[in-house]
């Protein structure tokens, strides 16, 4: 009898147990198990019961203060799990660790595992990634480091400012956050703001549920809680010690050190045990790779698109051709980062080539690929202990594809692709330790036998052959039997209460003889035993009870020999991957007519002859993409494009961008000749975007988009301006134009594409010696404009707007006063001549005569003796002058 019932005024013992778990795991939803239930008590209870739609009830109802209870049952407990950390909450799993007929008192509970957003292993996201990030501080740096509990990826690096801190977590998509640090107050609301956006963009979420929990996101290691956890943490790293192999941090700086350690505990905290599968480290450096921050990423919808943070439609979507799960995850992470050197480039550009121009080898090759799961995942399965028998059948079947893909490679007998599939290692004890080991029927349950084929182990041969037997003599016994007694309906069967019996029908019942005994009366049959009966069950019943025992220590047997494979099947998924990820280039390639780019470190030129956007080019069905050319000669840095709206200004910007980062990746690129720079970093500001993020407002976002690109860009960078200085009043915008694109050509020289509807920006042309003028071309036929998408060279027209609006079918009148303010406008000198022609103004050395007299008169005037109205006429004469 529970005590809880002798005294329900008091905090029953099971509930002290809860309180006592609870308040180690204060912001998990504590689960917490009570037989064939997991419950959820007090705040707990009354949240999930609203986020999971559970029924809310209470413990001791008839208390006074009866406890708000809600539960879910142990079967279903990972699809709640899996919904409240899709929502990016924390559960805490308690379970029973002892057996509850062992128990003394009451049973032994602890948690077994706590689930958060970046350490769930089990989502049902497709493959992606699931990335864990800390970070750290110390002085005036920061490191970030991001694993995948799911792939084992593993890296590091230090950066310079909470800002690059910010871009990077955006760009893994993290949806969990781990601070080494105590946060400032505005840098928790930034985060937290910020996985809030990044959370619903891949889950569609209630908005109050984000804000009132969205803290839990931050599980911060600096708060009490964890510190006890961290502490008791690092004791107990030191007893374990002899048994683990320490990860090698050598290559790292402290603070990456300190931050990777602090990571591998919390990781320990959450998952309670080791994981074999998380072996390396890498260290990595953003200014390796072509920068881009966030807003860049997201405005040109490299891997999410902009209306639902969706694959679709974005360049990740088009150019993912690959065949295994790695690739994918790979194919993702190249876009993220397009490389700067240009030999690792051309590497990947000549695999792609040399894949294009043997179709039939590329064709088998993505056969075999197809054969091959996703390694890294039933890896991190294994090193999790849930890997099932299906997974292993999984992992030798792929591991038999490698030898063929090796083949492949080789038999096209070039060294970029010899060298590859040496890098392969198709792991062939492995593979046929499994196929000697696991049945091909074996299924996704390890206690009910059924695993392990025959053959492998002689103990569980012969508890086969017992239960075979066993079957036999019992036909044979029931024919016996049938033909002694005369009773033709008489069978033996077998259920668990019972165990094998005699089933005679209640009219046979005369004819039973002496020696049954009777098991079990029933309306209208009754069970019978005999003694040699009873011996055939033993024997059987000890055998197959022994044999599903013995078939379960296999299975672990099984497991951890694999276990000791999981960094060369890693090494493996890795080169998979990187040859998925090419013929996937060489796929996409041919399928869209594309080109290998020829990158050119040392020459500033670029020239692409007929390119066109990918991306807009695979959607747009049934229309003709026009194709653009794209030119700046070595001394040309800035494009300045005109063109009325929808003509095509900001397509043309972005499908240079996507050209520059195709070729970047090592990817052909969509163009008949293109030549290139390698660039740096790409900065944009695009649209009229608002920034979810911030909250701030518009022009902000959009000014301090701009002060980024000026304060980072090198001359190797590339910068996309796309209408600029929209967001103010007219000439405020213009002013703050014209000087930007002054101080870009004057100061930075980066090749920049800047598109403006400021028509009088296009005078710059003559002063700025780096900047050019494009504009798109428009076609007017029999009252008709047409938009020919077409980049042309040269300013665009001024009095295009009064066209369209004449075939428009405006009234003549309004028309013609519209021409006249427009020439009245066009007359004021609106543009302040450039910076170059300033400076030398100032410098007074060609000064001409009316100048010179001009000052003369100035100097001369006597200025406190003049009345208002001379001073009028002074000053109007001055201007004649001018
Ligand atoms: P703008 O920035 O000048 O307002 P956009 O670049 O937004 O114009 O393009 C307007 C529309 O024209 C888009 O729907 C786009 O798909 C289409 N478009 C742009 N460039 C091309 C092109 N080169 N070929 C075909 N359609 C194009
Ligand atoms: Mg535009």
């Amino acid at each position: 009898m529970r005590k809880e019932r002798e005294m329900p005024e008091k905090i029953s013992p099971g509930m002290q147990q809860y309180l006592d778990i609870k308040k180690d795991y204060p912001d998990a939803f504590l689960l917490f198990r009570m037989g064939d239930f997991y419950e959820l008590f007090y705040e707990d209870a009354v949240n999930a019961a609203q986020i999971l739609e559970l029924t809310l009830t209470s413990r001791n109802k008839n208390s006074e203060n009866p406890v708000p209870m809600a539960g879910v049952p142990h079967h279903a407990i990972s699809e709640y799990i899996e919904k409240l950390v899709d929502l990016g909450y924390k559960v805490a799993v308690a379970d029973q660790i002892e057996n509850p007929k062992d128990a003394v008192g009451i049973v032994k509970r602890a948690v077994t595992q706590v689930i958060t957003p970046g350490t769930m292993v089990d989502g049902k996201n497709n493959g992606e990634n699931n990335f864990l990030v800390a970070i750290d501080q110390a002085e005036n740096k920061f490191a970030l480091a991001y694993i995948d509990l799911s792939t084992g990826e593993f890296k590091v690096t230090e950066l310079p400012d909470f800002m690059t801190v910010k871009g990077e977590i955006a760009s893994l998509k993290a949806h969990e956050v781990v601070a080494g640090y105590p946060l400032e107050e505005s840098q928790t609301k930034q985060l937290t703001q910020q996985l809030n956006v990044l959370i619903s963009e891949q889950f569609e979420r209630d908005e109050n549920i984000s804000n009132v929990n969205s803290f839990q996101n931050l599980s911060s290691l600096s708060n009490k809680a964890e510190n006890r956890a961290l502490s008791s943490l690092a004791e107990k790293t030191e007893e374990n010690k002899a048994e683990q192999e320490p990860m090698d941090l050598s290559a790292l700086t402290d603070l990456e050190k300190s931050l990777v350690q602090k990571l591998l505990s919390y990781i320990k905290r959450t998952q309670m045990r080791d994981l074999s599968h998380v072996q390396n480290i890498e260290h990595y450096e953003i200014k390796d790779f072509l920068q881009m921050d966030y807003a860049t990423k997201s405005s040109l919808e490299l891997t999410a698109n902009k209306r639902e943070g969706k694959k679709h439609g974005t360049l990740y979507w088009l150019l993912d051709s690959t065949k295994t799960a790695m690739g994918s995850r790979l194919l993702r992470s190249w876009i993220d980062r397009p490389l700067l050197n240009v030999n690792e480039i051309n590497k990947r550009l000549e695999i792609t080539q040399i894949l294009i121009d043997n179709f039939f080898e590329r064709a088998d090759l993505i056969e075999s690929l197809k054969g091959v799961y996703d390694l890294e995942r039933l890896a991190s399965r294994v090193s999790f202990g849930k890997a099932v028998p299906v997974d292993f059948l999984q992992l030798a079947n792929s591991l038999s594809n490698v030898p063929i893909i090796k083949n492949i490679l080789e038999s096209i007998n070039q060294p970029l692709l010899s060298s590859l599939a040496n890098r392969m290692d198709a792991l062939p004890e492995l593979t046929e330790f499994i196929n000697l080991a696991i049945d091909d029927t074996a299924a996704r349950t390890i206690t009910e036998g059924g695993i392990i084929k025959t053959g492998y182990n002689e103990q569980l041969d012969k508890y086969r052959e017992a239960l075979e037997n066993g079957t036999s003599w019992i036909a044979k016994l029931e024919a016996d039997e049938k033909v002694k007694t005369g009773i033709s309906t008489l069978r033996i069967d077998f259920n668990r209460k019972d165990g094998y019996y005699f089933h005679i029908t209640q009219s046979q019942l005369g004819s039973v003889p002496d020696h049954f005994f009777r098991k079990a009366t029933l309306k209208n049959s009754e069970r019978f035993g005999s003694k040699e009966l009873s011996e055939i069950e033993e024997i059987m019943l000890e055998a197959k009870e022994k044999s599903s025992t013995l078939e379960y220590e296999l299975f672990l047997k099984v497991r951890a020999t694999t276990e000791q494979y999981i960094s060369r099947l890693q090494a493996l998924a890795k080169a998979v991957a990187e040859i998925d990820c090419l013929q996937s280039f060489a796929t996409i390639a041919e399928k869209e007519g594309y080109i290998r780019p020829v990158l050119t470190p040392h020459d500033k030129a670029v020239n692409i002859k007929n390119g066109r956007h990918a991306v807009v080019e695979a959607v747009m069905g049934a229309q003709e993409y026009v194709p653009n050319d794209i030119e700046f000669s070595k001394d040309t840095t800035i494009q300045l494009i005109t063109g009325p709206n929808m003509s095509g200004k900001s397509t043309y910007m972005r499908q240079f961008a996507l050209t520059v980062i195709m070729a970047q990746i090592g990817s052909f690129v969509p163009a008949e000749v293109a030549k290139l720079p390698i660039f740096d970093a790409i900065f944009t500001r695009i649209g009229a975007s608002d920034n979810l993020i911030s909250g701030e407002s518009t022009f902000m976002v959009e000014m301090s988009e701009a002060n980024h690109a000026i304060q980072s860009a090198t001359e190797n960078s590339l910068i996309i301006f796309d209408e600029l200085g929209r967001g103010t009043a007219t000439y405020d915008g213009m002013a703050l134009a014209q000087a930007i694109i002054e101080f870009v050509h004057d100061k930075i020289g980066a090749k920049t594409l800047f598109a403006t509807h400021y028509h009088e920006l296009t005078e710059l042309e003559t002063t700025l010696k780096h900047l050019k003028n494009v504009h798109v071309a428009t076609l007017e036929e029999n009252g008709n404009v047409t938009f020919l998408h077409k980049i042309t060279e040269g300013p665009a027209d001024k009095s295009y707007g009064i066209h369209v609006a004449k075939i428009a079918g405006l009234p003549n009148v309004l028309l013609e006063r519209a021409d006249i303010i427009l020439q009245k406008l066009e007359n004021k000198p609106v543009i302040v001549q450039s910076l170059e022609n300033h400076d030398e103004q100032l410098s007074l050395f060609d000064f001409d005569e009316q100048s010179t007299e001009i000052i003369d008169r100035l100097k001369k005037a006597n200025i406190d003796n003049m009345t208002a109205r001379d001073a009028m006429n002074f000053l109007w004469d001055l201007k004649d002058l001018l």
